[in-house]
């Protein structure tokens, strides 16, 4: 009987439904089930045979939240499945579902909604498209597709995690929920893909990922819901069943798209399912990303280290220049440079001479800016974001969609002398402070409900290409908001614990990254920098932490001495070799001959380490350290003193 199936399957092209009236998609990869409904009843990881949805009878569509003003219901969910049944057409790889009129239990009739929603095959995954079609009066404010009634724990054994480029966190077996229980009907956890760029499910073989194929220009929030709740406080229920409900993580993708009428496409999303660890995940979307990397100039590749400070005199920018460049400071990253009032952004006077010093003491200068932030200034106040109900967000954040509100901060920003005789920008536009992810003003120039990041993109673009117009020299950089930000600017500052380190040096191999170095964590910090090829800026004044200074300078001229195997290299997956050794960080990477180099850290404040080096074909190494940069040869084991480093080169 097996056999048969298999045989109606593979001969789809001619047959629109199977016996049991379900239609299929697979490949080596994957298999994906639908039901008459357009239910996606079982779903299957080929090359590993996970079942990530298992149960039929919690296959989903699709969903859609339209707000019914007649009964004055905001949260109205129209369920795909509680819908008539779709007319199903079977291309060779595609499925398309057309769904029409929707209801939901609390509405009288119906709405004149239509959804068309398909689904494919290609070498990458299943590719989720749609338009949705609104005839009615009522605005639809998201979509979810996919929808997946549940994601099936793997092997209940193990913890299961989710993660994107941001937040790694577990889903089993303890649920992470970031809501409030009074908030929401189920532990949930969200993510705006915007910031997460990904959204992956895996444990330590194998794993999916849902990704947009294109750089999105919509706000998607996936969510994971454990439904019916925890068993536990924050444990997951391990049986099938709890209080007479089927225990399930669902999983959706919810596009928002603020439609009042007409047609609306929906941004076309990948799901992966691939065999393997979070970072052969994290590879599919290095794969996706075909968008260049900016290009920095050549002295913006070295391994800098930077000096943070805040001046209000220009007189105090020379200070600093002539106190760092003893200490191997190469530049300085400077806030309180300029000041906002009604007539504009004003920089502190003679800025742009100071500058002209600073370069002749061979020290960069990148100036911190803000170009969306306003200070208490009634005139600007028709710039600000509205949220839904008509309210600013903050009193201080303009809404970069709006032509008049960009094009102000463009041309306040673009009159600054200093500016341009800085070596660059960096910019701490958060793209999404308050949770401003769209704006709903009536007034400005978008469309209600229109997402804040798209506009953010273009900002970042057109003063980098100021910037650079200055100079090919010039650099631009960003807070690491997004990954797509990578496209314009040359580096960026990184804001993420040292636990989501590994996973944005491999996202950006190239990208010049700095890693803010804390009074208190110094040591932890310049380490941190060294294993993941970060440049460390010092948040406090280097000068008066002589310790501090001594080993940054002698990690630093350690870092020159190997720079074609330590600066110039690649990151690996960390299971290309293996540290082991209790208290260690480590990273792996290929040197400019393709040599394995593995750096590693003691993060023990008390206890020294012995390592040992394992890696999957035998190899010769040496092993160097800024206390013996020279090297030795390495013999099983090497010991490092608490909160030092060394490096392992393979010869
Ligand atoms: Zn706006």
């Amino acid at each position: 009987m097996k056999k048969l199936t298999a045989i109606i399957l593979f001969s789809w092209a001619s047959f629109p439904t199977s016996a049991q009236g379900t239609t299929v998609l697979e490949n080596d990869n994957l298999r994906a089930e639908f039901n008459k409904q357009g239910a996606l009843i079982r779903l299957t990881n080929r090359a590993t045979g996970w079942e990530i949805v298992k149960r039929k009878s919690l296959g989903q569509s699709f969903e859609l939240l339209m707000p019914w003003p007649e009964n004055d219901i905001r949260f109205n969910v129209i369920e795909g499945v509680k819908q008539k049944a779709p007319t199903i057409e079977r291309k060779a790889n595609e499925i398309i579902f057309t769904w029409k009129g929707m209801r939901s239990p609390s509405m009288k009739s119906e709405a004149d909604v239509t959804f068309k929603g398909s689904v494919s095959l290609t070498p990458e995954g299943l590719e989720y498209k749609g338009v949705v079609i609104n005839k009615s009066p009522y605005p639809i404010e998201y979509v979810s597709w996919p929808c997946l009634g549940e994601v099936s724990i793997p092997d209940k054994s193990r913890p299961l995690y989710h993660a994107t480029r941001q937040d790694t966190r577990e889903l089993f077996p303890h649920f992470f929920s970031q809501h409030g229980y009074w908030g929401v009907d189920y532990p949930t956890s969200t993510y705006p893909l915007t910031e997460g760029a990904f959204v992956l499910v895996n444990n330590a073989d194998q794993g999916f990922v849902a990704y947009e194929k294109n750089q999105g220009q919509r706000l998607l929030i996936a969510s994971f819901e454990l439904i019916p709740g925890f068993e536990l406080r924050n444990t997951n229920p391990y049986g099938d069943e709890m209080d007479g409900q089927r225990v399930r993580i669902q999983f959706k993708v919810n596009q928002v798209i603020y439609n009042s009428q007409g047609e609306t496409a929906l941004e076309p999303l990948v799901l992966s399912l691939y065999k393997g660890n979070l970072f052969t995940g994290i590879d599919k979307i290095k794969n996706r990303d075909k968008l260049p990397a900016a290009v920095s100039p050549s002295w913006f590749s070295e391994p800098l280290v930077w000096q943070k400070i805040n001046i209000d005199k220009a007189s105090q920018l020379i200070e600093h220049a002539k106190e760092s460049a003893p200490l191997g400071i190469d530049g300085l990253q400077v806030r309180g440079w300029y000041s906002k009032d009604k007539d504009g952004v004003h920089e502190i006077s003679g800025l742009a001479e100071a500058i002209g010093k600073c370069h002749e003491m061979n020290i960069r200068v990148v100036l911190e800016t803000n170009w969306t932030s306003i200070e208490d200034h009634p005139e600007e106040e028709k710039y600000l974001m509205l949220d839904p109900f008509g309210l600013p967000y903050t009193a201080s954040v303009i809404c970069p969609i709006d032509d008049a509100a960009r094009n102000k901060a463009l041309q306040d920003w673009g009159k600054l002398q200093a500016f341009y005789a800085a070596d660059g920008f960096i910019n701490n536009d958060n793209n999404h402070q308050n949770k401003s992810y769209l704006c709903f003003s009536k007034k400005h120039s978008h469309s209600f409900g229109a997402p804040v990041a798209n506009a953010a993109l273009l900002m970042d673009k057109i003063m980098t290409e100021k910037m650079k117009s200055f100079g090919k020299d010039k650099i631009a950089m960003g807070y690491g908001f997004t990954h797509q930000q990578n496209v314009w600017y040359n580096g960026y500052q990184i804001a993420v614990p040292p636990s989501q380190f590994y996973k944005h040096r491999f996202l950006s191999p190239g990208a010049p990254v700095f890693l803010p170095v804390d009074a208190k964590e110094a040591r932890k910090n310049i380490n941190d920098a060294f294993l993941f090829q970060f440049n460390p800026a010092y948040d406090f004044r280097l000068k008066d932490y002589p310790n501090i200074a001594s080993y940054s300078k002698k990690v630093r001229s350690f870092m020159q001495r190997h720079k074609p195997q330590i600066w110039r290299g690649v990151i690996q997956k960390p299971d290309e070799a293996s540290a082991l050794g209790d208290n260690l960080s480590y990273s792996v990477w290929l040197d400019e001959k393709k040599k394995k180099v593995v750096r590693v850290a003691n993060v023990s404040e008390e206890n020294e380490c012995a390592v040992t080096i394992k890696t999957t074909a035998p190899a010769v190494f040496i092993v160097a350290s800024p206390e013996n940069p020279e090297g030795q040869p390495y013999r099983e084991s090497f010991t490092i003193k608490p909160l030092s480093i060394a490096v392992f080169f393979e010869q």
